[in-house]
């Protein structure tokens, strides 16, 4: 370890590995310090008997050729490969293939009717979009009118677990039933998109992958492998990296930190860990924190005969009377299956701490099974084997004030420390969207 740094990363999640990884490309030298016993973050998969399991549909998804090359680049020419997107919704007692949006004809055609004639009327009357949502619950309004609002409430409450008056408006991100609506069959709704006013907000199939955009996966394989193909990364880039160490305090004035190992002077710290965390270790303060929802979830993975499951990789369930949000067909994109053929697939289970559920979480395999069957995305009447596995933080859901707070930290770090220290966008969340803000940075 130097006395002396570039850059010092806090964290070692993806965005920490790529920013280190970046910087290090460029001739700065780095240390990483992460407070587990391993990098990679919520990459980490869970263990289940012989059965790796990623935590949920963890793609590298919606990537440009240039993510895609960046991306290859740091772990090499084999891990990843584009699989494509195949995706199946459920509402109102039916099965869609192809999207992971709700199709809103499943509540009958006058329904969908409605929504797009709401929709026009709304566009004719408006003279533009509004300039600014105070809470999510505007958002949902905004976008569903007075014809799916109520059904957009019912949804948040299920996949988010709570009300959507209390979300910040930028909880849009963490939902998937908003924006492109699908409500006519593929000719018709192709035919009205041609349309730039209907293509706005009218959903259609996708003809395949576009040419420019990747779903990548380990090949074959789950994402232990790009988390110790970035590992390796890391290390030939010449990054240091130091595990169960976290930053304890920062001088300012001599540009040095300490850590549970040592001390190191910096030029700069970036913060990939988490603005929150940031907050807590710049400030000891937690504004950030309080206005966050940290959403937990239940895992339930079950076995079944590979070909009863069905071929989407996941199944998003929009029925408001299920438990189940999202159901994962692990052995259909990362080799998940044993020698007789059993495979695996994950349901997801938003749920509070406070619920009995989260106790025992196993109480509830059967009704999710069920719930899976009803959905269509098993066919067998029973599971060989389950296992329910509680992951304490999944989505960290802003609240009503979260930008204000976020703003308030962004000018707090300027004020006491130049532009010394880096806190990426505390609301991005997939790896593009992280890959998009380190660009913003200039770090990548
Ligand atoms: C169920 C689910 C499914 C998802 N699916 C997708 C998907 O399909 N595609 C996609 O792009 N994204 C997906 N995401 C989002 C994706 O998981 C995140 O973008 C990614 O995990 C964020 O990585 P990160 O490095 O920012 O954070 P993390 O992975 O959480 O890493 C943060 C790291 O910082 C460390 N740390 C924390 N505090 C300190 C400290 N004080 N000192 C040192 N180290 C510290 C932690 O130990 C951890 O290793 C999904 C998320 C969820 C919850």
């Amino acid at each position: 370890m130097k006395k002396s740094y570039d850059w010092i990363v806090i964290g070692g999640g993806f965005k920490s590995m790529v920013a280190a990884y970046a910087l290090a490309s460029k001739g700065f030298s780095i240390l990483l310090l992460e407070n587990g016993k391993s990098l990679g973050g919520f990459m980490a998969p869970i263990r289940w008997g012989d059965f790796w399991i990623d935590k949920g549909p963890q793609f590298f998804d919606n990537f440009s050729e240039e993510d895609k090359n960046f991306i290859v680049e740091m772990v090499g020419e084999n891990v990843l490969e584009d699989i494509g997107f195949a995706y199946a919704s459920y509402l109102n007692g039916t099965k869609t293939d192809g999207f992971a949006i709700p199709d809103w004809r499943a509540k009958g055609e006058g329904f969908s009717n409605k929504i797009f004639a709401d929709i026009i009327q709304r566009r004719l009357n408006s003279s533009g979009p509004p300039a600014h949502f105070e809470t999510f619950d505007d958002v949902l309004l905004y976008d569903g009118g007075e014809v799916l609002v109520d059904e957009f409430r019912q949804m948040t409450r299920k996949f988010l677990r709570t009300e959507a008056k209390n979300l910040s408006p930028h909880a849009n991100r963490m939902v998937t039933y908003l924006g492109r609506k699908l409500l006519f069959d593929q000719d018709i709704s192709v035919d009205l998109k041609k349309s730039p006013i209907i293509d706005g907000f009218l959903a259609a199939q996708k003809k395949g992958v576009s040419e420019t955009r990747y779903n990548l996966y380990p090949r074959g394989s789950n994402l232990e492998t790009v988390r110790i193909a970035m590992e390796k990364a890391l290390k030939t880039a010449g990054v240091d990296v130091l595990l169960n160490n976290s930053l304890l305090s920062v001088d300012a004035d001599t540009k040095s930190c300490s850590f549970n190992d040592g001390s190191a002077n910096y030029g700069s710290l970036f913060f990939g860990c988490d603005a929150r965390e940031a907050e807590k270790l710049l400030f000891a303060t937690q504004t950030l924190l309080d206005q966050t929802q940290m959403l937990p979830e239940i895992f339930h993975c079950f076995t079944v005969p590979r070909k009863s499951m069905d071929e989407a990789y996941y199944l998003v369930d929009y029925d408001p009377s299920h438990l189940s949000t999202r159901m994962t067909n692990f052995s259909n994109y990362m080799n998940a299956y044993d020698d007789e053929d059993y495979g695996i697939f994950c349901v997801e289970q938003a749920i509070e701490r406070d619920d009995a559920d989260w106790v025992t979480p196993d109480r509830m395999q059967g009704r999710i099974f069920e719930e899976a069957r009803e959905t269509g995305n098993v066919t067998c009447d029973h599971f060989k084997s389950a296992k329910s596995f509680r992951i304490p933080v999944t989505y960290k859901v802003p609240l009503t004030g979260f930008v204000d707070a976020n703003d308030h930290l962004l000018s707090k770090v300027t004020e006491k420390f130049g532009s010394d220290v880096v806190i990426p966008n505390s609301l991005s969340l997939t790896r593009k969207e992280t890959l998009d803000d380190l660009r913003m940075l200039e770090i990548l």
